[in-house]
């Protein structure tokens, strides 16, 4: 946004990092004479409070005397303290997306911009001074150089290949310099060239084992790239590729990409923070070795992360990959040239504290700010977006119906686990039937790997009295949810203790019912146990560590999943069994059978999105074997083998299931045919919870906007209170985000919302527990 030069820009309004609840569109401040020129983004300190402490902000509007709102009077307006020049100015449409997210996703502007930027670009940790350097291609004539830089120079040449551009420190140490000084004279002298790589990039590049060539692009894939294309140059447009797992869609966004960076703007990659594995960040950093490449993600260092985010600010085309919070990369303005949304139907887009916003559709803003395409892609797209593309024309559908070549389309079995536990004679219970054991065994017989998902961590989920007639079962003191048990390997022994999987309480395992003294029993389902009885039935693999567990107890760090994704790769481990985190995106050929354990976990959720669930889980887990020319072979066990959902997953039907499941939302006045907006009260004492969800009720149906939209009554939360705070909801529905806008501003400069602490606004919610 540019500002007119002529017009003095006397006030700023600035978004102060606190959840300030009475000014949620900033601060007003007068710009003092004296001060710097300041632009909008300029990172500012601003005195707050009746002490004028000194707190951090950034401006997000400047101008003239309307800033006052006629609010406050102008003497009594503070003056800005200072600007900070070592944090390069937010750019405009990044504050500009940043007003929209407060506006409709109803957070306090300071809050939502604070959670705009790393912390670690904000308190500066690890400023990055260090740079790299390589030999200048041409070398200047010179005639004698000094021996010390010469030695400098030979010491650069014998540097291993992998390892350059040299980072300026570490070729300081290693010439035992006692400064940098001779090495920066160097590259004045033309010597040597500073290179903008960084440590992050130089290690993901590294990944990339045996890039190989980029695949010749089949027809399918072709028209959609030159389709897409063919709007690159018009503004702002929206696409939507559908393409079944397997399709080769990667592919198509990095000739997009590739198409885009020659132009010379840049590409932001926008992908769910599990699949952004050393595999895929490598596929991508391969194939644009001299473009700078800026990653975001949560295995980062903070000062790792503020290097990647300085990276993305310097000018010139480059390429950004990153997760949710990506969207907010500070490319500039005029340079952003396209938008990626890989799997843009994945929940982990939405943020689950406030700014409560969706990635994806916070990039579609984004796009729409920067006149720029957006793409976004999934083999089961979410039903916004299957809406926008097929019934409201918003977006353009692309379709790769076919796997790519050399892929094979799996075969999905439904499994009946009623019938399946009483074929096996003993009277264990079995969480691996008989079918998918078989399968199991035939494919480590031919060499081959598995996949075995559930979708629950833990051991077992259920612990409770053996007497029906007590009924009593472990609850969490703090929830309204029952324990789950936990084995963790403690030293040598091994520990089981059960855990609350809404506030991490912990408890020892009960020996007797504490209303009856019965010895309790445990049972349910969790990763631990299906571990425990993969390991009896593959004693071999167990022994050798061919079987790993991926979930979030055993995996707390990025890299602890990277790293057993490379095993997986390198053919260490045979069997991954996990959670969703190895439902998608994994693309490794030697993948032949998948399992399911429960395809229940999803579909018995209290949530109108549990058919979409379900689909997504199925299809995208089924999609991870046929990787090659063996035939993959997906079991899915599942007490209800009737469930439509899983019949259209094993059909590989997404265009029936989502015509079916939209019609139903339609009859219902749901998402995506409607706008849903949820809120939540929460307290400690249950009637206070109530009383104030009611008050707020009979608010809002006051409101002018509230005839029409359909305001819900108040109602406990699925799960009615979580870590001593009980939780009532109130739905409401609107059939236009037009009209849910205008209810929820409505509110809001009621100052309905204004407590944060009691009261969750969540606009769009993507999980209603
Ligand atoms: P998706 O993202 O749609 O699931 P990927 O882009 O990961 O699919 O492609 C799946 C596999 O197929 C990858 O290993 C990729 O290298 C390969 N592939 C994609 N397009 C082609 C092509 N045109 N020719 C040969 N192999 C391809
Ligand atoms: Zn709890
Ligand atoms: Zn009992």
């Amino acid at each position: 946004m540019t500002q007119p030069t002529d017009q003095r820009m006397e006030y700023a309004r600035v978004a102060v990092a606190r959840g300030i609840d009475h000014a949620p569109d900033g601060l007003t401040y007068r710009v003092p004479d004296g001060l710097d020129p300041v632009t909008l983004g300029d990172c500012v300190t601003v005195p707050l409070g009746r002490g004028n402490s000194p707190v951090g902000g950034v401006i997000v509007a400047l101008g003239g005397s309307e800033l006052l709102d006629g609010k406050v009077r102008a003497t009594s307006i503070k003056a800005l303290m200072s600007v900070d020049r070592t944090t390069a100015p937010m750019p405009g449409i990044v504050v500009r997306l940043a007003q929209w997210i407060s506006s409709y996703y109803c957070a306090p502007i300071g809050v939502t911009i604070a959670s705009m930027t790393p912390t670690a670009v904000r308190k500066g940790i690890g400023r990055v001074h260090s740079q790299a350097v390589d030999l200048a291609p041409v070398q200047p004539a010179v005639k004698k150089l000094h021996p010390n830089r010469q030695a400098i120079l030979e010491r650069i040449a014998r540097w291993p290949a992998s390892e350059r551009p040299v980072d300026v420190d570490a070729l300081r140490d290693a010439c035992t310099l006692a400064t940098r000084a001779p090495i920066l004279a160097l590259v004045k002298s033309g010597h040597l060239t500073v290179v903008a790589r960084s440590s992050v990039q130089a290690k993901w590049r590294a990944t990339v084992l045996t890039a190989g060539s980029a695949p010749v692009l089949t027809p399918q894939q072709r028209a959609v790239v030159d389709s897409i294309d063919a709007s690159r140059n018009s503004g702002f447009s929206q696409h939507l590729v559908h393409g079944v797992t397997g399709a080769g869609k990667t592919e198509v966004y990095l000739n997009l990409a590739r198409n885009v960076l020659e132009s010379g703007r840049s590409v932001l990659f926008l992908v769910p923070e599990i699949s952004l594995t050393p595999q895929t960040g490598g596929r991508i950093a391969a194939r644009f070795p001299s473009y700078p490449m800026a990653i975001l993600h949560s295995g980062l260092t903070a000062a790792q992360r503020h290097e990647q985010w300085i990276v993305a600010s310097r000018p010139g085309a480059k390429i950004v990959i990153g997760a949710r919070s990506a969207v907010f990369a500070p490319v500039g303005d005029e340079e952003l040239g396209l938008i990626i949304v890989d799997e843009e139907h994945d929940q982990s887009y939405k943020q689950d504290q406030a700014p409560r916003y969706n990635g994806r559709d916070v990039a579609i803003r984004r796009a729409q700010l920067a006149k720029c395409p957006i793409v976004m892609g999934s083999a089961t797209p979410s039903m916004e977006s299957w809406f926008n593309a097929t019934t409201k024309g918003i977006a353009t559908l692309h379709r790769l119906p076919d796997r790519a070549p050399g892929l094979r389309t799996p075969r999905v079995e439904i499994v009946d686990f009623r019938r399946e536990s009483m074929l096996k004679k003993d009277r264990r219970v079995h969480l691996v039937g008989p079918t998918l054991e078989t399968a199991l065994r035939q494919c480590f017989d031919r060499a081959g790997q598995a996949v075995v998902l559930l979708n629950r961590r833990g051991y077992a989920n259920w612990i409770a009295c053996p007497d029906q007639g007590c009924g009593w079962n472990m609850r969490c003191d703090h929830c309204e949810a029952g324990m789950v048990v936990h084995h963790a390997a403690a030293g040598e022994r091994l520990a089981t203790f059960t855990r609350c999987h809404h506030c991490q309480t912990e408890q020892k395992v009960p020996i007797r019912c504490p209303r009856c003294a019965k010895s309790v029993v445990i049972f349910g389902l969790g990763t631990q146990r299906v571990e425990e009885e993969l390991d009896r039935l593959f004693p071999d693999l167990s022994a050798h560590g061919r079987i790993a567990r991926v979930d979030g107890d055993t995996m707390r760090h990025a890299s602890e999943f990277h790293e057993t994704l490379e095993r997986f790769g390198r053919g260490d481990i045979r069997l991954l069994l996990g959670t969703q985190m190895i439902a998608k995106g994994l693309d490794f050929p030697n993948v032949q059978v998948v399992g399911v354990i429960s395809a229940d976990t999803a579909l018995n959720l209290p949530d109108f999105r549990a058919s979409e669930r379900t689909f997504q889980l199925v299809s995208q887990v089924s999609g991870r074997c046929g990787r090659s020319d063996h035939a993959g072979r997906a079991i899915i066990q599942t007490f209800e083998p009737t469930a439509e959902p899983i019949l259209a997953a094993a059909r590989h039907d997404y265009v029936g299931f989502a015509r079916a499941e939209i019609s139903v939302r339609q009859r219902y006045g749901l998402p995506p045919s409607h706008r849903l907006t949820r809120i939540i009260v929460r307290h400690t004492h249950p009637n206070t919870a109530e009383q104030i969800a009611h008050d707020l009720h009979r608010a809002i149906l006051a409101l002018d906007g509230a005839r029409d939209a359909v305001v819900r009554d108040p109602t406990p939360c699925a799960i009615a209170r979580i870590a001593d705070r009980w939780r009532f909801q109130i739905e409401l529905l609107a059939s236009t985000p037009a009209k849910m806008q205008s209810l929820l501003a409505a509110a809001r400069s009621r100052e309905l919302f204004h407590n944060g602490e009691l009261i969750a606004v969540d606009v769009d919610p993507v999980a209603l527990l």
